[in-house]
Parts: C-alpha cells; sequence; structure tokens
C-alpha cells in the first residue's frame, strides 16, 4: 500500500504546534518524502525553540507511523542558528530510536572550550569509527571507501560501510545493493550485507532524487539516524563515506560523528590537494586524527600492456603528506578494471582478490588497522 505525502499531511494537520496554530501552518515542515512506505522529513525550527519542539516531533513521528503502509518513519528536529550569532556545537542524539540530533545553542561550559570529542558518544559494539573524505567529488572516495572496507575485511576485521554521502549516495551502485532495510523488533533498521561487510546507504531508503534536495540541517539528521537507529551489530571498523566537501555540513558530520580518524582522498591533480589540505585542516578544527592520505587515479596503467603513464603528474599527494606530516598511505593507479568493477556493484578487492589492485588495498587497509590496533583491540 503507497503513502502519500497528503495523507502525511493530513495526519500531521492534526498536531498543534508550540506556536499555536496546526504543525502544517507553523511553516517548519521540509519537503516530505513518502516512497514505498518510508516517510522522512524535517522540521526545521529556531534553536531557542528546540527543546519546546522535541514532544511535537515525537507525535509527528507516532501520527505517521500509525497511517496504514507506513513502514519507517524519520522525524528530524533541526535548529537553525541565527545568522551573526555563535556557532553552535551541534549535540548528537543519544541512540534512542526516533529521536533526531537537535542543532541547539549550548555555551561552551564554564571554564573552557569543550573539546568536539567530548560531544560525541560511542555507537555500541562498534570499536572504531573513522572518515574517508574528499576535498571534492569525483575523486573515487567512495570506491575507495568500499575497497578499503574489503581490504580491513580481508585482515580479518569485522567491517561496516555507512555511505554517508547524502547528496549522492553512490554505495548502491557500487554494491548493486538496492534493497530497502527491514526494521528489528527494536525498530533498529538492519543493515544490507554484502561481501561480509554491514552496509547501510540513504540511497537504500530513498530515491536519489529525494536525496539530493535535502536541505543541509537534515544531513546531520538523517547521518545520526543511520548511525545510531541502525543495527550495526559488533564490528571493529565501520567506514563513513563522506559527502565530498569541505562546507559546514561536512565540518559539523566530522564533529558529532564519534571518529577515531579520517582518510583523505585526494587525485594527483594541484586542485584535488588544494581541496585535500582543506580536508586536513577541517579534521585538525574538530580533533580528528587524520590517519593519512590516499593518492587515487596516481598513475595511468595501460589495461593491455600494463604501461604506467603520469599523466596528472605524480606524487603530489605523497609529498604534500610529508609536508603536512600526516602518513602517505598508498596510490592507486587509474585503471579500467577499478572503474568497471566498482560500477558494476563488483569492487575490485571482491572480484579480483588475488590481483594487483586488491593488494594496493588492502596494504592501505594495512596501515590504517595498525592505526586504529589499539582501539580495536582495547573494545
Ligand atoms: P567520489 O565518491 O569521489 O565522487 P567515485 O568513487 O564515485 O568518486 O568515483 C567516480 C568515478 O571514478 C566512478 O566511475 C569510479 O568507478 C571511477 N574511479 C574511482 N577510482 C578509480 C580508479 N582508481 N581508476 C579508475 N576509475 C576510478
Amino acid at each position: 500500500m503507497s503513502v502519500t505525502q497528503q495523507q502525511v499531511l493530513d495526519s500531521l494537520a492534526k498536531i498543534k504546534s508550540p506556536r499555536g496554530v496546526a504543525l502544517t501552518n507553523a511553516n517548519v515542515l521540509s519537503a516530505i518524502s513518502a516512497s514505498d512506505g518510508k516517510v522522512f522529513f524535517s522540521i526545521n525550527v529556531d534553536a531557542a525553540e528546540a527543546r519546546a519542539w522535541e514532544s511535537v516531533r515525537a507525535e509527528a513521528e507516532a501520527a505517521v507511523r500509525g497511517i496504514p503502509g507506513v513502514t519507517t518513519v524519520m522525524v528530524a528536529l533541526t535548529a537553525e542558528r541565527k545568522a551573526g550569532a555563535a556557532p553552535p556545537p551541534p549535540t548528537p542524539s543519544r541512540g534512542t530510536p526516533g529521536v533526531q540530533s537537535v542543532h541547539a545553542h549550548k555555551p561552551p561550559p564554564q571554564g573552557g572550550a569543550q573539546s568536539p570529542m567530548a560531544r560525541q558518544s560511542e555507537i555500541p559494539g562498534v570499536a572504531a569509527v573513522i572518515a574517508v573524505a574528499s576535498g571534492k567529488g569525483g575523486v573515487g572516495k567512495s570506491t575507495t571507501a568500499l575497497n578499503l572496507a574489503l581490504g580491513l575485511r580481508d585482515l580479518g576485521l569485522k567491517v561496516g560501510l555507512l555511505d554517508a554521502d547524502i547528496y549522492g549516495p553512490s554505495v548502491p551502485r557500487l554494491t548493486g545493493l538496492h534493497e530497502k532495510p527491514e526494521l528489528d523488533g527494536e525498530r533498529k533498521m538492519i543493515p544490507l550485507k554484502r561481501f561480509g561487510l554491514a552496509i547501510m546507504s540513504i540511497g537504500f531508503l530513498v530515491e536519489e532524487e529525494t536525496a539530493m534536495i535535502w536541505r543541509g540541517p537534515m544531513v546531520m539528521s538523517a547521518v545520526t539516524q543511520m548511525l545510531r537507529d541502525v543495527a550495526w551489530g559488533t564490528l571493529d571498523v565501520l567506514v563513513v563515506d563522506m559527502p565530498p566537501g569541505t562546507g559546514d555540513a561536512q565540518l559539523t558530520l566530522a564533529q558529532n560523528v564519534p571518529l577515531k580518524g579520517a582518510v583523505i582522498v585526494s587525485t594527483p591533480q594541484d586542485l584535488s590537494l588544494i581541496d585535500a589540505r582543506r580536508g586536513l585542516a577541517m579534521f585538525k578544527k574538530v580533533n580528528v586524527p587524520v590517519l593519512g592520505i590516499v593518492e587515487n587515479m596516481s598513475y595511468f596503467q595501460c589495461p593491455h600492456c600494463g604501461t604506467k603513464s603520469d599523466i596528472f603528474g605524480h606524487g603530489g599527494a605523497r609529498h604534500e603528506a610529508e609536508k603536512l606530516q600526516v602518513p602517505f598511505l598508498g596510490e592507486i593507479p587509474l585503471h579500467m578494471a577499478i572503474r568497471a568493477t566498482s560500477d558494476a556493484g563488483n569492487p575490485v578487492v571482491d572480484s579480483e582478490p588475488d590481483g594487483p589492485h586488491a593488494a594496493i588495498y588492502r596494504a592501505i587497509a594495512g596501515q590504517v588497522r595498525d592505526q586504529l590496533k589499539g582501539v580495536i583491540a582495547a573494545a
């Protein structure tokens, strides 16, 4: 049974807002996504009012859940800072299913600024969450994230992959997964399983076009839900494929996801290196250790004769990493096999495990694992 936006609006019209008018007349609702029984929308209010709206969010969620045919509801409460106000430290929701992050104003505690890491609650059962980030799109971030996850799997670790690239989720394409996740008894989404990985993507929940039009504040809410309202089980490493770029949305994410480290993907071209530097600066700002830089599309390797050509120049990322004193994790060639396997949903580490590319990704994974050893062992 399909659920329409109008049905959702009709159920929301019965809820009274703290402004004294119906929720649908309070001018706070985002676009409503309703497809295949899954309903998503956000309530956007001023930070100062956020507390008063929490019960309305819960009421809205309950009302929508009561519509026949609705299987999943995600209602995010987001509070935007007024222009000119001091930047708020966003607070994540604390693991209660259905309760969303509220981007509320909170002054730092007396006696000094609070460390961003202190605000992040761990994800039960997950030893280390790491981000794969890039300064811009199209550098192979998602391809690297998936193959890195598979490399970590090959090292004997239990690994999950969260596609947090809400603006353009590519994990469904890269994994060939298009099913909708089911809910477990505690109403948590069960990640899809493929290649021995636990995989979650916003692309499993909404049509790609819908994800593209989501507004900034919803990014954090959606990612928080995918982190905390998913039954990840026990994982050594959860690899998060971040949205590309170093803007506010990415910064908020980096700040709110309990990251143990970040891997930055760059191509050798100058522009992309500049972007990678911005990525480094962003993680430094939020005290997330940079595990290293990966140079993707580092050189062209002819699929016929194997000859290497440095079409973009070569060694830029290694040099940059040395200069910035962050580890250089490795060079991945621009190769047909990587593109073809990626785009066919058969990532190269899984489909050609004995090939040279899988070996490169595994070597990168080995360095990442070594840096996380203490965290994984402690868990
Ligand atoms: P991003 O996540 O940075 O936007 P993707 O991982 O989606 O980038 O990759 C963009 C395109 O480049 C895809 O078609 C992918 O298959 C291709 N690609 C990524 N890395 C490589 C590589 N090393 N060699 C060949 N093609 C690659």
